[in-house]
């Protein structure tokens, strides 16, 4: 038996597929290799299947690891079937009832060991930073030692953005002017420990429209790469320690500015809905949780634009577009600064390969969606790819670079900011390329007399 009865996959979810295939198009994997069952709808019979009594195989277990949890089928199916309830079941199930060989289960116990706890990923920045300053991560480029690494650890040193200096965020950061809100700022694991600045322009942002906002200490891992990897238990227990730190922080809005974190914490209802003494506290945490161009759009502007001559690329994060419907906020405020000019990318449905720590677990397929990914954002001419996700920019960063042609990167939170403050559109294009292009890949100059963003939030 493939299924136990601890949250098996719903049988009357996946009946709601009537095998229409109209989501095999937007499907990465079915893209990379044409194969039935490395589709949405393969997938869903294999777990019919295993509710018929078929055995958790190893050929099962492979073609739901293949799957990216993009939920592109899930925009795209007109039954609307609840792919993402039926994968991260199933998922569930096999971490607790497969047993994977040593080399991959060791992989997976470094990752879950690592990525989920900010002050652990923290630790890592001062030996990568000396690793990056010092020139031993070029040399190690150079004399082709990554080509003898297992391609996992390949990626997962081609993906590190180079680290400068991470702001420490203050515990409140008052509104500027009229108080219109307060408002809670989950600053994320990889985020916090690799992408500080952007939470520092989150926060920033935030209190030039208006904001109070509340950033808790000591705030824990959302759980999103646990619950998109079947780790269930693990999942619950980061949801719960979640709702209680952001309910002790007495908020209005928990705001997040990473999609795949927004995604998980919008689901904790469905995910703590079988915990009698958590299910209300867990469905009133996700229905006032929002993405920040969320909370920015429903607001409306109060701080002033000022221009940035740029062309953007607009790269919609899966999390954010398939699994939050989130398209049309992020865009609409990018076309509020003056002079900034959004490009639309060919394939936007597809896809970048990141997904999480997917990249990290097949990174083979992660690198060809990628460098797919690239090539569409590069024919856009842009002059920038603007993301809400940290693993994208770190994905599609490399992924340009790869190339050769290394494209500045910036989150969305990012580019507000620079809008509102007033700084030349150089210190994006040449700043946050510093920040997101992998170590010792082609960077953009920096333009003679752009000023560097502040570190700190304005208080
Ligand atoms: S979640 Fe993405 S990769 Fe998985 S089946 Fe759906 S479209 Fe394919
Ligand atoms: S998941 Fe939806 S789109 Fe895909 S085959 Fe089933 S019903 Fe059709």
């Amino acid at each position: 038996m493939a299924f136990d009865a601890l949250r098996p996959p719903s049988r009357d979810l996946v009946d709601d597929c009537v095998h229409c295939g109209f989501c095999l198009p937007t499907c990465p994997t079915y893209l990379l290799w044409g194969e039935e069952m490395d589709s949405p709808r393969g997938r869903i019979y294999l777990m019919e299947q295993g509710l018929d009594g078929a055995p958790l195989s190893d050929s099962m277990v492979s073609h739901m690891d293949r799957c990216l949890g993009c939920m592109a089928c899930v925009t795209a199916c007109p039954s609307g079937v609840a792919y993402d309830k039926l994968i991260e079941a199933t998922r569930g199930q096999v971490e607790r009832r497969h047993e994977r060989p040593r080399g991959e289960r060791l992989l997976r116990e470094a990752i879950f060991a690592l990525f989920p706890y900010p002050r652990r990923l923290r630790a890592l920045r001062a030996p990568l930073r000396l690793y990056q300053a010092s020139g031993l991560a070029a040399l190690v480029r150079r004399s082709g030692l990554l080509d003898r690494l297992p391609p996992s650890l390949r990626t997962m040193e081609s993906l590190a953005p180079p680290l400068d200096r991470t702001p420490r965020l203050p515990e409140r950061v008052r509104a500027r002017g009229e108080r219109r809100a307060v408002v809670g700022l989950l600053t994320g694991c990889v985020q916090s420990a690799f992408f500080g600045d952007v939470n520092a322009a989150t926060a920033r942002v935030l209190a030039m429209e208006g904001c109070d906002v509340v950033i808790p200490r000591d705030q824990p891992c959302c759980g999103a790469l646990s619950l998109h990897n079947g780790r269930d238990e693990e999942a619950r227990a980061f949801a719960r320690r979640t709702v209680e730190t952001f309910e002790r922080a007495g908020v209005d809005t928990v705001v997040v500015n990473a999609a795949g974190c927004g995604s998980a914490m919008k689901e904790y209802a469905h995910v703590l809905a079988d915990d009698p003494a958590w299910a209300a506290r867990a469905e009133a945490f996700s229905a006032r949780t929002r993405d920040l161009t969320e909370v920015l759009d429903t607001m409306g502007p109060a701080a002033e634009r000022h221009p940035l001559p740029l062309r953007v690329a607009y790269h919609d994060a899966c999390h954010l577009a398939h699994a939050q419907g989130v398209r049309a906020q992020p865009r609409a405020l990018l076309r509020g600064i003056p002079e900034l000019e959004v490009r639309e990318i060919a394939e936007a449905d597809i896809c970048c390969g990141s997904a999480g720590v997917y990249n990290l677990l097949q990174p083979e397929a992660a690198e060809e969606l990628g460098g797919r990914k690239a090539g569409n954002v590069l024919a856009t001419g842009a002059d920038l790819l603007v993301t809400g996700n940290p693993g994208c920019m770190m994905q599609v960063a490399t992924a340009t670079a790869r190339r050769g042609t290394p494209l500045a990167v910036a989150a969305t939170a990012t580019v507000l900011d620079a809008s509102l403050r007033g700084l030349p559109a150089s210190s994006l294009v040449g700043d946050r390329t510093r920040a997101a292009v992998p170590t010792g890949a082609r960077r953009p100059s920096r333009r003679a007399g752009s000023p560097r963003p502040r570190g700190r939030p304005d208080r």
